[in-house]
C-alpha cells in the first residue's frame, strides 16, 4: 500500500470548547462547507456532553465523530468515567487516546494506554493515538527515544490486526496550541520513525496506519504539511473550532 492509497484523516478536536447548542451552530455551517470528502475522513472530536447531538446531526454526512478520552473498563465502580461500549452505543465512530493534555494535566499513563487502545478496539471504535515529545526532550535529543516508549508502552495491548485499525497522531507537545507548527521536515522525520516502529511489529500494519501530524495546524500551513507523502493527516485543535478554517484544512488534504 503506497502512502497515496491510505485515506487521509483530519481530525477536529474541540478540548473543552462548544455547547450543544453552539455545536450545532457549527455544523450547520461546516457541512455545507465540506461537501461529501470521500477522498478524506473528516473527524469531529466534541466534549462527551455534545457527542449525542453531533452523532445525530452528521447521520446524513460523511463525517465520523470521535470521543476525547474513555476508561478502559466496560462498566464499573468509576464515578465521573465513561466507556468505551457507552460511547459505541450512542454512534460514536472513534476516540482520542493518550493527548499530551490528558498525559500532562490527568495523569494519563501509558500503562491506561495499553488497556484503553484494546478496549477501544474490541468496541469497535477507531482510537486516535497521540504521541509525541516536550521541548526539552526534542532539545536533548530524546525525541525518538520518548516516541519510542509511548508507541512501544501504549500499544503493547494491541494484536497485529488491531494495529492497522488505528490512527496515530504525532503532536509534539511544543507546537500544541502554541502558534509554533513543526517544520514539514521534522513532522516528517518523527512520522517516519514511528512507522518504523509499528512495522517492527507488523509489516503489514506499518503499511496500513495512518499516521497524523498536530500542532498549530491552520489554513495557512495546512497545504504544506499535508501534501508530504508520509503525513496522513492532521489532528487540528484551535482552527478546528472555526467552520471556515477547518474545511479549509479539509480542502488542502485534497
Ligand atoms: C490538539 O489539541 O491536538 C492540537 C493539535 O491543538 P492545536 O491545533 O491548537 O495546536
Amino acid at each position: 500500500m503506497s502512502p497515496a492509497s491510505r485515506t487521509p484523516v483530519l481530525a477536529a478536536n474541540w478540548k473543552m470548547h462548544k455547547t450543544s447548542a453552539e455545536a450545532e451552530a457549527f455544523l450547520a455551517d461546516f457541512l455545507g462547507r465540506v461537501g461529501d470528502p470521500r477522498d478524506r475522513e473528516v473527524v469531529i472530536c466534541p466534549s462527551f456532553l455534545a457527542l449525542k447531538p453531533v452523532v445525530d446531526l452528521c447521520l446524513q454526512s460523511p463525517v465520523r465523530v470521535a470521543a476525547q478520552n474513555m476508561h478502559d473498563e466496560p462498566e464499573g465502580a468509576f464515578t465521573g468515567e465513561v466507556s468505551a461500549p457507552m460511547l459505541a452505543e450512542i454512534g460514536v465512530d472513534g476516540v482520542i487516546l493518550g493527548h499530551s493534555e490528558r498525559r500532562e494535566h490527568f495523569c494519563e499513563s501509558d500503562e491506561a494506554l495499553a488497556r484503553k487502545l484494546p478496549a477501544a478496539l474490541d468496541a469497535g471504535l477507531e482510537p486516535i493515538l497521540c504521541v509525541g515529545e516536550r521541548e526539552s526532550e526534542r532539545d536533548s535529543g530524546e525525541t525518538e527515544a520518548v516516541l519510542r516508549r509511548q508507541v512501544e508502552a501504549d500499544l503493547a495491548g494491541v494484536d497485529d490486526a488491531g494495529l492497522s485499525e488505528l490512527v496515530i497522531a504525532y503532536e509534539p507537545v511544543w507546537a500544541i496550541g502554541t502558534g509554533r507548527t513543526a517544520t514539514p521536515d521534522q513532522a516528517e522525520e518523527a512520522i517516519g520513525f514511528i512507522r518504523s516502529l509499528v512495522e517492527a511489529r507488523s509489516a503489514e500494519a506499518a503499511e496500513r496506519v495512518r499516521i497524523l501530524y498536530g500542532g498549530s495546524v491552520k489554513p495557512a500551513n495546512a497545504a504544506e504539511l499535508l501534501g508530504r507523502g508520509e503525513i496522513d493527516g492532521a489532528l487540528v485543535g484551535g482552527a478546528s473550532l472555526d467552520p471556515a478554517d477547518f474545511a479549509e484544512i479539509v480542502a488542502a488534504a485534497s
